[in-house]
């Protein structure tokens, strides 16, 4: 981490994010947001009541994949702006109309009138500017080789332009930030949030660092505009990337084969292991390799003496299970989910979506094992990252507090926070499909931070996790909103 906020090209990227403060909660006024993340387009306006609390109306679309892959830069760019261009036409219908008439009239645009934007892009970029971003390479399967080194705000705006909306891109997030913020907006008492962690298709985490260890940034002649009054930054750690070189990661047959196979192999070597677009192809790797192994019985029953639903099971040739990518992550999430007895839903599963059918209970439950582990491990994994942020800065020998919830009561409270100080409160705010719907990721995440050295039982407990809802929508309001200011200040 240290290494990273001092020179380029460092392991954790720790990309300075010229976002200096965080929200308290009393932020104010109607912004809008983009966040293309990596499986989905959001597109979303958020009016900030100014009391914690927010209203958002959001669209959303899949992301098509022949545009992750697309030729140039602008097909996928000019489909970004359409949607906006459709959720503006669809809910500020007047707005949107008002300034279009007013545009053909050659009538003035009063300033005013234009949307600030925040564009969540989850992708890693060197930030030159709170509304300036290079793309530095791409991840989660897009490959479009000429936006790399390109302006992302940039792409988006001309495309904005082109079709005349009234819109303005104020200030690129990257997710990461977005939900420190929103965490920050929203989180009970006064307790600023410590860190902000994606587990979605990707993961990352963004935290606050002290401005005068940001010496790439503070010592460097190029380094823009931003405000040094509080004496901190957010920094973007691009930890997906941690330990490419594989020194202290696991390894098993099948991380090396996804790797090989994916469109960037050797790099994210830590996300491979821990996010929402590979666990489901570890699975299904494991599975096959099982499969390959004709004294190895799984979905091998061949009559109902040995299967307990009456027929023989079957792999169907078209299963997704032969196609790469083929088992979602979802599916470890109903396999981590389904304790019945005979796991009706993972066999349910396996037959409507995997065209596997007639499992035997035994086979669920070998599935449903081997998928735990890569849960667990992922989760696990997710608090060595976590715990790392946590200890190098210092917050946890920043106690101020005196009674622990251990001294007072002797027993384990359900959740980390319960009868703690406020100013010895830890608090961090994720966001993604992994971390909201895997069934206890974040009771393993807890287990672990529990085991590690510099934690232990007492720091996890000051560790208070929460889900910031609609994150990526709500921090890039905060964003913009700060970067408005900005913008005001130096005009
Ligand atoms: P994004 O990363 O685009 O912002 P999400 O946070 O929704 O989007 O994450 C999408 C990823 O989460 C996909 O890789 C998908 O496989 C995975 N996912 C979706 N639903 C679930 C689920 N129920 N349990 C675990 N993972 C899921
Ligand atoms: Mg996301």
């Amino acid at each position: 981490m240290d290494e990273g906020l001092l020179q380029q090209g460092t392991e954790l990227s720790q990309i300075p994010t010229y976002v200096t403060a965080v929200p308290n909660g009393t932020e104010k006024g109607l912004y809008m947001a983009v966040d293309l993340g990596g499986t989905n387009f959001r597109v979303c306006s958020i009016q900030l009541h100014g009391n914690t609390t927010f209203s958002l109306t959001q669209s959303k679309v899949a992301i098509p994949k022949e545009l992750m892959v697309a030729k140039t830069s602008k097909e996928l760019f000019s489909f970004l702006a359409k949607q906006i261009e459709t959720f503006l036409k669809t809910h500020h219908e007047e707005h949107y109309t008002g300034h279009i008439r007013r545009r053909e009239t050659g009538g003035a645009v009063k300033e005013e009138e234009i949307f600030n934007l925040g564009f969540t892009f989850s992708f890693p970029v060197n930030q030159i500017g709170i509304n300036k971003g290079l793309l530095m390479r791409w991840t989660k399967g897009f490959d479009i080789a000429d936006a790399v080194g390109k302006d992302v705000c940039a792409l988006l705006q001309t495309e904005i332009d082109a079709l005349g909306l009234p819109v303005r891109v104020a200030a690129l997030v990257n997710d990461t930030v977005g939900t420190l913020m929103a965490r920050s907006y929203t989180s009970p008492g006064k307790t600023g949030t410590l860190l902000g962690a994606i587990f979605g298709t990707g993961t990352n985490g963004a935290y606050v660092e002290k401005l005068d260890k940001v010496t790439k940034l503070t010592k460097s002649k190029d380094s823009g505009d931003y405000d040094k009054s509080t004496g901190e930054m957010i920094v973007n750690t691009e930890w997906g990337s941690f330990d490419n070189s594989l020194r202290t990661l696991p390894n098993t047959p099948y991380d090396i084969e996804l790797d090989e196979k994916s469109v960037n192999p050797g790099i994210q070597m830590f996300e491979k292991r821990v996010s929402g677009m590979f666990l489901g192809e570890i699975l299904r790797l494991a599975i096959i390799g099982l499969l390959k192994d004709p004294t190895f019985p799984l979905f091998r029953d061949e009559n109902s003496a040995q299967n307990d639903i009456h027929s023989t099971t079957q792999i169907y040739d078209n299963s997704p299970i032969y196609k790469q990518w083929g088992i979602d992550t979802s599916f470890l999430s109903i396999c981590a989910g389904d304790t019945s007895p005979g796991h009706r839903m993972v066999r349910q599963t396996l037959d409507k979506d995997y065209g596997i059918t007639a499992v035997s209970a035994e086979d669920a439950e070998a599935v449903r094992a081997i998928a735990a582990a890569i849960g667990r491990r992922a989760a696990r994994l997710a608090a060595v990252a976590i715990a790392g942020i946590v200890i190098n800065t210092g917050r946890l020998d920043a106690a101020k507090g005196t009674a622990t919830t251990e001294q007072k009561a002797g027993i384990d409270p359900p959740r980390g926070d319960a009868d703690l100080a406020e100013e010895d409160v830890i608090d961090v705010g994720v966001d993604g499909s992994l971390v909201e719907f895997y069934p206890n990721f974040e009771d393993h995440i807890r287990e672990a931070l529990r085991e590690i050295e510099g934690i232990g039982a007492k720091g996890e407990k000051r560790i208070r996790i929460g889900i910031a809802k609609d994150g990526s929508g709500v921090g890039a309001a905060l964003i913009a909103l700060v970067a408005g200011r900005v913008a005001v200040d130096t005009e």
